[in-house]
């Protein structure tokens, strides 16, 4: 790690990518709370960020000191399972375009995210930074796997080459306000929110849950993840990724009961074994993230109920398809 990495200067103009997705709307959010007086966030409807030559104007013309990759296409397992060719093009797309254009602009901080799924399917629990290639692919989502896979290598070679002072950081299974709230495409939590909350309303004896119900997954707030990021831009340079996680998991059945618990649903949980499980446990190892000092503040039960709460007011409101793919 450097010797004297320094807090990022809150005058700095900070872009943020993927400014209108659940990550990157929590992260400009908590910038802005920090005191961050020059943010700019660009999202798709702004620019096209597949488009290399749309993507570079963008950047070389904000001339950002610090830029946050939080730019992708992302989706629930099933989403990827379907549609790998899109979630591998897009993402090294996206990736590739805003790393030439944030070197091209001189750009000295950047954030990349990835994703605790670059990891292999069967490694050590909990994961450590260093299994990253040390094994094969989750089958589902190993085109996005890859993808992200390409964006660690990316900003370890621009810090290699041309001395960037660039990071990579692993969240594990992000959820909270903001989030798609999909029945079919979304991730297991917000898929599972809207699920429950429709049986209550239609007052459904039974709600299925896909797979078995064995595997074990960690979630964190996204309000977690972005003060994480937003910390480790302020003290962590290194080549070596980050993961960002909260250091517990548990399984889908258990998820499940607690989602049921928070919406109010006291009916039967019955499960749809022909969709996959994926991989079988992903509990990241956080001591590198932790040796930095940062601590995770909201508990999942506490973050369950306030998205529960969120959904109800922001999406379930307006006929539960606002922020539907
Ligand atoms: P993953 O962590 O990459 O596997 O992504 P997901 O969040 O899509 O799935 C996590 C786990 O939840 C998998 O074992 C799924 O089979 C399970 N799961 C149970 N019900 C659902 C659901 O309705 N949607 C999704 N996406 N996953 C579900």
């Amino acid at each position: 790690m450097s010797a004297h990495p320094l807090p990022l200067d809150r005058s700095a103009t900070v872009l943020v990518a993927g400014s209108s997705g659940l990550v990157g709307s929590a992260v400009v959010r908590r910038l802005r709370a920090q005191g961050f007086t020059s943010v700019a966030g660009i999202h798709s409807a702004d620019v096209d960020l597949t488009d290399d030559r749309a993507t570079l104007d963008c950047v070389t013309s904000l001339r950002p000191a610090v830029v946050i990759d939080a730019a992708a296409r992302v989706g629930g397992i099933a989403a990827n399972d379907a549609e790998p060719v899109e979630f591998l093009n897009d993402n090294l797309r996206i990736q590739t375009n805003l790393f030439a254009a944030a070197h091209a602009a001189g750009v000295d901080r950047l954030l990349f995210l990835g994703s605790s799924c670059i990891y292999p399917k069967h490694t050590p629990q909990p994961i450590p930074e260093s299994a990253l290639l040390t094994g094969a692919l989750e089958e589902t989502n190993d085109a996005y796997a890859i993808a992200k896979i390409a964006g660690v290598i990316a900003v370890r070679s621009y810090r290699r080459q041309y001395g960037r002072r660039w990071i990579s950081v692993m969240p594990t299974n992000v959820y909270g306000p903001g989030d798609t709230f999909h029945p079919t495409r979304s991730h297991v939590l917000p898929a599972l929110i809207r699920r429950f909350h429709e049986a209550v309303r239609s007052g459904a004896e039974e709600v299925v849950v896909w797979g078995t119900g064995t595997p074990r997954r960690e979630f964190i707030h996204v309000d977690d993840l972005a003060a994480a990021c937003t910390h480790l831009l302020d003290h962590y340079d290194d080549p070596s990724p980050v993961n960002i996680g909260v250091g517990e998991d548990l399984t889908i059945a258990d998820l499940a009961t607690l989602v049921a618990d928070a919406v109010g649903f006291t009916g039967r949980i019955t499960w749809d074994t022909s969709r996959p499980d994926g991989t079988p446990r992903k509990l990241l190892d956080v001591s590198r993230l932790l040796a930095t000092g940062w601590r995770p503040r909201i508990g999942l039960p506490e973050g369950v109920r306030a998205t529960v709460r969120w959904y109800a007011d922001t999406v379930a409101g307006s006929d539960g398809r606002r922020r539907a793919c």
